[in-house]
């Protein structure tokens, strides 16, 4: 297997914080820790679900104090999470978790590895899991991954013997990889897989426990211990000045749209490891014992470590580059190696090491962050070797395979730069994330390109190869192509080098409601990749909704500019759904993708390129009250989704919560997990509950069970659970069905509960007093009836409304029933008849 997976992932045990695309300039420690790596032949891969389930101590600790290959197995690229950063979700948010994960890696020195599967929200089973993943292809993938990393040992972060205690995807990560230990081997499993890799047999399987597993403390040092491995990985690197604990927290801190920032400890940190498969080492702390992690397992490797083994030892911390020519003489003996597996691992790992002792700098950048296919591009390229070393540049090879002599002796400290103009191919493939280019199902992303599976992102396609003669030896060094500028604030600033589409246009807002047959305006946005655009749009839309004008032209003169165009959208009388797609006709191309751009500090700049889509919806609404008081909780876009229905919406802060401020609103709506995490709401309460006696209508969404803020939730008696149907799908049956709010304003029928999203809902109460009257009665598969999903109370003249239905997220999707529901509860108690006893049963 040939793969430049490690080229990019390779380790020098960098803990510096740099930003995420500064070239790596490691000092002489690292250099030093390196060289250990770089004679330890053994290799561990940690496997798990999500971005952020990886226990970042062990796999610091495996990496930087044993010096193994580590790379951790995320079955997920964490699609399904949440995001404290911004506004990211979905296939978006798992670009930014994939990035966050690399990030992570590149402090704690592992490699990161992915398979097929989508991380489609919550699933309480592994059976559910399962079902909605494609097993087969999720374990062909687990299966591929051991293949091609060739661990000798596994550890799995999740136990596969305890199905239904925590996430099915996290059951089912053990559990694949357990299946995929006595697979691996076989020549019959997925041999179709071998004609790019080899079989490969892991010696032993292991499941990193806790007390946490056993259910506390107590339970867990009771408990028989003899097939327990214990590792400490607080350990202390002198060459870094941290701790192991230390690293690993800068290394779990980058997991931040997840708001897992961690603090470092020092000190012993006992890790456990149960031994599940292959031999129980006699050393308890050793899971590498009786595997050959020298250069002598491998045919050739003997006289290589002799002369790496004596470089380590002599190498000299004041002078690096005196370990150049032995360095170099095993280099090329490593050329020779029959094993192609160790031969491409350590031929990159010996070079980074080569060129980190000369002082070797080298790089090609460009002046724009993107360019399309067929355009121009003038690089800048840099070399230096800061060593005595003799080294020639001996020519490059451009993007375009083309080779360019040059023949220049680089002389110790002397910078060399000089210009190349590279014109990029016209077919040159436009830069997105693989696993994106094809719409996948709930469970699995569609790959087309089937040599990408397993890698964490699209490898560089566009390169500059400088081929150098050090010490009589020809070595070459293959760099991306990077956008390098100076930002007045930041500095230095790296971005990578993509390839755009020559337009990409997109509608300003991904969902648009209408509650009338009203015409309405939007806003087409078209993006220019080059400069002179010229051209016309059409929006494609459903055959029983209009849009006009038929076609707009399209002229932009500038690289980078955008042209703002308004068309008009014509609803159907009826209810009706379906997407406008913004068609950009440039000669005789049409383009139909929106350009999305991702910028955070802590990854590198992302571009991705998605179907540009907006979802239109003609809504069957009627609705009583118009103003609505909205209290923020941990972060919606309830209030934006109730505007576009048409109600005046005001953001309530916790201080501007007074009587007189409340008896403005027709409604008062409490945003997701408010009581969890707004402090001030418990001196609120009162105030709310008085308003809702006067005749007000409160709604409250979803709180979690653990954590709350304030001492009465509700103006009754209601309890929390952890009760919640993750199926979407899940049949909703009718209790009330004489209720007002099932049949005021609008009718509600089962049909309003198709086409949800994610789940129905969580949280929901299992006790409540008899005030409450229970509405819908719904469960997951195998599960009794949840009846707590939407519960309503007449207190004094008013309602409250307590639900843990999901509406945060049918309503960005457009879902018509949940905004129909949803003006329903709002209107309780609006009756125009001012009877609404009369429909009450
Ligand atoms: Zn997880």
């Amino acid at each position: 297997m040939k793969t430049r997976l490690h080229l990019l992932l390779l380790s020098l045990f960098s803990i510096t914080l740099i930003t995420a695309q500064q070239p790596k300039k490691p000092t002489s420690s690292e250099i030093h820790e390196s060289i250990k790596k770089l004679n330890f032949l053994g290799s561990v891969l940690y496997v798990a679900a999500h971005p952020d389930d990886e226990n970042t101590r062990l796999i610091s600790y495996m990496s930087n104090e044993i010096k193994a290959r580590t790379a951790y197995l995320s079955l997920t690229r964490g699609d399904g999470g949440q995001n404290l950063v911004g506004p990211e979700i979905r296939e978006l948010l798992g670009v930014i978790r994939t990035q966050e994960l690399l990030a992570a890696r590149r402090i704690d020195g592992g490699e990161q590895l992915f398979t097929r599967a989508n991380d489609f929200g919550y699933s309480k089973h592994p059976d559910e899991t399962l079902a909605i993943w494609n097993k087969e292809e999720v374990l062909s993938d687990v299966v591929l991954a051991i293949r091609q990393f060739q661990p000798d040992v596994i550890i799995n972060r999740f136990d596969h013997r305890s199905p239904g205690s925590t996430h099915g995807h996290h059951t089912s990560s053990a559990m694949l990889s357990l299946e995929a230990f006595d697979l691996v081997g076989d020549k019959n499993a997925y041999p179709k897989q071998l004609s790019r890799t080899d079989i490969w047999q892991p010696q032993r399987l292991f499941f990193n426990t806790s007390w946490w597993f056993y259910g506390s403390q107590e339970k867990f040092d009771d408990a028989d211990k003899s097939n327990l491995l214990e590792v400490d990985t607080g350990v202390y690197f002198p060459s870094s000045g941290l701790s192991n604990p230390e690293i690993a927290a800068l290394s779990r801190s980058q997991h931040k749209s997840q708001g897992f920032g961690s603090t470092g400890s020092r000190g012993a940190q006992i890790e456990y490891i149960e031994l599940i498969k292959g031999d129980l080492p006699t050393d308890k702390t050793n899971i590498f014992e009786g595997i050959d992690t020298s250069w002598n397992r491998i045919e050739g490797g003997k006289s290589i470590g002799e002369i790496l083994y004596d470089v380590q030892k002599n190498y000299d911390f004041k002078n690096p580059s005196g370990s150049i020519s032995e360095l170099v003489r095993a280099y090329k003996a490593i050329q020779n190696l029959k094993n192609e597996h160790w031969k491409n691992i350590k031929t990159t790992e010996i070079k980074d090491i080569i060129a980190a002792c000369a002082g070797l700098y080298l790089e090609a950048t460009v002046n724009s962050n993107h360019a399309t296919a067929g355009s121009n591009i003038d690089l800048n390229l840099e070399i230096i070797n800061r060593s005595a070393s003799k080294i020639i540049l001996s020519s490059i090879i451009n993007p375009n395979g083309i080779k360019i002599d040059k023949n220049i002796t680089l002389d110790n400290n002397i910078d060399f730069d000089f210009k190349e103009t590279v014109a990029i191919k016209t077919d040159q493939q436009v830069s997105t994330p693989y696993w994106l280019t094809k719409k996948g199902t709930l469970g699995m992303y569609d790959v087309e390109d089937k040599s990408l599976i397993g890698k964490p992102e699209t490898p560089r396609r566009l390169n500059i190869t400088f081929n150098l003669n050090i010490e009589n030896v020809d070595i070459s060094f293959t760099k991306a192509i990077v956008y390098k500028t100076n930002d007045p604030v930041k500095g230095e600033v790296y971005k990578p080098f993509e390839i755009i589409p020559e337009v990409s246009a997109k509608i300003s807002e991904k969902v648009i409601i209408l509650d009338t047959d009203k015409q309405r305006d939007i806003e087409v946005i078209i993006k220019a990749g080059r400069a002179n655009i010229e051209g016309f749009v059409q929006i494609a839309h459903p055959n029983n909704w209009n849009v006009l004008p038929e076609k707009q032209k399209v002229i932009i003169v500038t690289k980078g500019q955008e042209q703002r165009l308004i068309f008009t959208v014509i609803p159907p009388k009826e209810q009706s759904e379906g997407l406008l797609t913004p068609m950009v006709h440039i000669g005789d191309m049409i383009y139909t993708k929106e350009l999305i751009e991702i910028d955070y500090d802590h990854i590198p700049f992302q571009t991705v390129l998605l179907p540009s889509e907006t979802k239109i919806v003609r809504l069957d609404i009627k609705k009583r009250g118009q103003n609505i008081g909205y209290i923020e909780g941990a972060g919606d876009v309830v209030p934006e989704s109730l505007r576009q229905i048409g109600y005046n919406v005001a953001i309530l802060k916790p201080e501007d919560i007074s009587a007189e401020n409340l008896s403005r609103f027709d409604a008062i709506v409490v945003g997701i997990r408010a009581y969890n995490t707004v402090e001030e709401l418990k001196f609120k309460q009162e105030l709310l509950f008085d308003y809702i006696a006067q005749g007000g209508n409160m709604i409250v969404q979803y709180n979690t069970s653990r954590g709350i803020k304030v001492d009465q939730i509700a103006p009754y008696d209601l309890k929390l659970s952890r009760d919640r149907v993750t199926d979407e799908f899940a049949d909703v049956r009718l209790l009330s069905t004489n209720h007002e709010v099932l049949n005021f304003p609008n009718k509600i029928t089962p049909r309003d509960f198709e086409d949800w999203t994610q789940e129905r809902g969580l949280y929901f109460p299992d006790e409540w007093s008899s005030e409450f009257t229970p509405i819908l009665s719904m469960n997951d598969e195998g599960e009794t009836p949840k009846t707590g999903s939407l519960l309503v109370a007449k207190y004094g003249k008013g309602y409250y409304i307590y639900t843990g239905l999901s509406f945060f997220r049918e309503f960005p999707a457009g879902v018509s029933g949940a905004y129909r529901l949803f003006a329903n509860i709002l209107s309780l108690g609006k009756n125009d008849l001012n009877d609404a006893e009369q429909i009450k049963n």
